[in-house]
């Protein structure tokens, strides 16, 4: 058993935004489950930095396709085996694949609603059982300010995360008598592998739309989970949080 009392799952949590996630719950107290894809080193490498913190408590990895339900049950599992609870999960795991519309392969859309919707669901399904049974639970979508507002090129990738927004809304209502909490987080440009595709002159583009005239960091987005994960924010369900810099106001 581990000495920490409070366990979380981050999907995604390799790299960029879920990595940052992982760490600050770590540094909260949390036993923590990292789940990536396939990035071996850069897993190990977000354990070490959550290690470094000197935190009581257990940090563990698990490889797999969240689009895949074994994915969710052995991610499950890692955190049950460490307290027997499960009391945050953070559907953080993400991809895109852009196209205009008339060029989106079939293939390309599907992939990624299976991936970052069909991922959630997966996951978010698996720790209900737990989470009825402890008469707590935090489950944390990250969404996207596209998925609220849409984006050319990005047909697949904004229906699934305005899916995951009605999704969030769903699950809240099923479990809200239940102490436990569905919400989403609608990050606007985070700076990450995910966005350091675009040119220099792009960026400095979307910047200067931005009202806050930056982008935001990983630890931007940790900052809310923190506050939707406390125990203190258990009034607050069903809702989306822009962390954006007013991107999508
Ligand atoms: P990222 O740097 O590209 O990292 C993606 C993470 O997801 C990696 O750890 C990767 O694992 C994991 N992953 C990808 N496909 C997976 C799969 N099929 N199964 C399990 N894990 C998978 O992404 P990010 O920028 O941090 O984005 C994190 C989340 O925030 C995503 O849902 C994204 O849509 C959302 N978001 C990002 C931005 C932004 O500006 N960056 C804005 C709005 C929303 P490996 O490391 O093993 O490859």
């Amino acid at each position: 058993m581990s000495k920490a009392e409070k366990t979380a799952i981050v999907t995604g949590a390799g790299r960029g935004i879920g990595r940052a996630i992982a760490i600050s719950l770590h540094k909260q107290g949390y036993n923590v489950v990292i789940g990536y894809a396939g990035n071996d080193e850069a897993a190990e490498e977000t354990k070490r930095l959550c290690k470094d913190n000197d935190i009581e408590g257990e940090v563990v990895t698990v490889k797999g396709d969240v689009s895949k339900e074994d994915t969710a049950m052995r991610l499950l599992e890692a955190a049950l085996n460490m307290n027997g609870r499960v009391d945050v999960i953070v559907n953080n795991a993400g991809i895109t694949k852009d196209n205009l519309l008339a060029r989106m392969d079939e293939e390309d859309f599907e992939r990624v609603v299976d991936v970052n919707l069909k991922g959630a669901f997966l996951l978010s399904k698996a720790a209900l059982r737990p989470m009825m049974k402890q008469r707590f639970g935090r489950i944390i979508n990250i969404s996207s300010v596209v998925g609220v507002h849409g984006n050319a090129g990005q047909a697949n990738y904004s229906a699934s995360k305005a899916g995951l927004i009605g999704m969030t809304k769903s699950i809240a209502k099923e479990i809200a008598a239940r102490n436990i909490t569905a919400n989403a987080i609608a990050p606007g440009m985070i700076e990450t592998d995910m966005t350091d595709v675009l040119s220099d002159k792009v960026k400095a583009e979307i910047n200067a739309s931005i009202p806050a005239k930056r982008m935001g960091t990983p630890e931007d987005i940790a900052n809310a989970v923190l506050f939707l994960a406390d125990e203190k924010s258990s009034y607050i369900t069903g809702q989306v949080l822009s962390v954006d810099g007013g991107m999508g106001m």
